[in-house]
């Protein structure tokens, strides 16, 4: 199949598909096998060798949908994250980061890159210049997350590979809070694309699983130590990856839509402070998202106003539920300050703009309507708390 000449809905039902050849089925076969033969084979598959039937189809599957040549697909998020900078980061070297990242990124660089001898630096916002001010002699990696997690600021992707191409680096990407529908870094000059599965592309919060896009001659050394590392993902899980990926476009374009209206009813509502949401025209980022982005995701935050308390009106929501993950059909809420950036502490939070009101919120396929009402009732019952009247 031509990834060039498919739309997006036909690549994710299509791509890479693994034909039933024997029984003419309509959908994929499971190969669960985990011994292949030796002799007489132009390949030796084996799942940790990320080659078995499935993997190797819907590598192709992401590859088409991020633009690629190649992809791998691993066990979570974070086992894709940890290869691929390993694959590029050796002792003396040095890692420029972006200051907003998903919280199990951050950990695994302060808690484990000092054991390797890897340097890192943290920017301070997430302009170009930013990053750029951070290169070093010994710079190998630039890394960014777009949009970011949870205030969904906008990093300029071509202005990051322009960087990146100045000093000779290899920049890579988060790209999980965007999905393939939504942003294709690699068209914009990004050499490397990392998704968390777990999230738009299982999209029923059922499925821990990360992938990595890239060129052939990148992916070959992500292969290389990945093997050694060992963070393939059981056939089982890739058949069913394979599967929910199938209806991700027409997911995630509900999500964005249902997003865009929820951003539009909380930012013109008094109970609500703040609403933090690429696609609103007065987000600060609101012309880079556009250039870059083919939709603004399914994921916005906002802020109650100061006299009600987030947490009561987070238990008070019925339809949305409380939950840390995101991106899942099912509309989610958080709050940052107690689950995903709660080490960073009260003082660097305060320093990101990150603060104990803000509610971060994973918008689902539900009816807007119905999100709508959950809210309303939910706003409702914490200002009757604040008036005394219920206990
Ligand atoms: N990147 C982002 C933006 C995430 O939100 C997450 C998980 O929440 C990850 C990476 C890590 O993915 P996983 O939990 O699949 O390892």
């Amino acid at each position: 199949m031509d990834k060039k000449k498919n739309g997006l809905n036909t690549i994710c039902t299509h791509a890479g598909e693994l034909r039933d050849n024997e029984f003419k089925g309509a959908i994929a076969p499971l190969y669960m096998s985990t011994s292949y033969a030796f002799d007489d084979v132009d390949v030796k598959r084996y799942p940790r060798y990320f080659n078995t039937p499935n993997q190797e189809a819907l590598g192709k599957k992401i590859a088409a949908l991020e633009h690629t040549e190649a992809a791998l697909i691993f066990g979570s998020g974070m086992a894709a994250i940890s290869t691929t900078m390993l694959a590029f980061l050796k002792s003396g070297d040095h890692v420029v980061l972006q200051q907003t990242l998903y919280g199990g990124t951050y950990h695994l660089i302060v808690e484990e890159f000092n054991k390797f001898g890897i340097e890192y630096s943290f920017t301070q916002g997430w302009r170009p210049e930013d990053f750029e001010d951070l290169v070093k002699e010994n710079t190998r990696v630039i890394y960014v997350e777009t949009p970011s997690n949870p205030l969904l600021t906008i990093t300029d992707l071509s202005r990051i590979a322009g960087i990146a191409k100045k000093y000779g680096l290899i920049s890579m990407i988060d790209n999980t809070f965007a999905s393939p529908v939504n942003q294709n870094p690699i068209d914009f000059g990004i050499d490397i694309v990392i998704h968390s599965a777990t999230k738009y592309m299982g999209g029923h919060s059922d499925i821990c699983a990360g992938v990595v896009a890239s060129t052939q001659e990148n992916i070959a050394p992500i292969f290389g130590l990945a093997k050694n590392l060992g963070g393939s993902l059981s056939d089982y899980t890739v058949w069913l990856l394979e599967r929910s990926i199938k209806t991700m476009g027409i997911r995630v374009k509900a999500q964005n839509e249902n997003a865009r209206r929820m951003a539009e009813f909380l930012a013109s509502h008094g109970d609500i402070q703040k609403v933090y949401y690429p696609g609103l025209p007065d987000h600060p980022d609101h012309t880079i998202a556009k250039s870059q982005m083919k939709g603004f995701g399914g994921m916005l935050s906002f802020e109650l106003n100061e006299s009600l308390d987030a947490r009561q009106f987070q238990k008070a929501l019925g339809l949305i539920k409380s939950s840390m993950s995101l991106a899942g059909v099912e509309s989610t809420v958080l709050s940052p300050a107690l689950t995903s950036h709660a080490l960073l502490g009260a003082e660097e939070r305060k320093r990101q703009g990150i603060s104990n009101a803000l509610i971060r919120f994973s918008v689902g396929i539900e009816e807007t309507e119905d999100l709508i009402a959950d809210i309303e009732e939910a706003l409702k019952k914490v200002k009757k708390v604040h008036k005394g009247q219920l206990q």
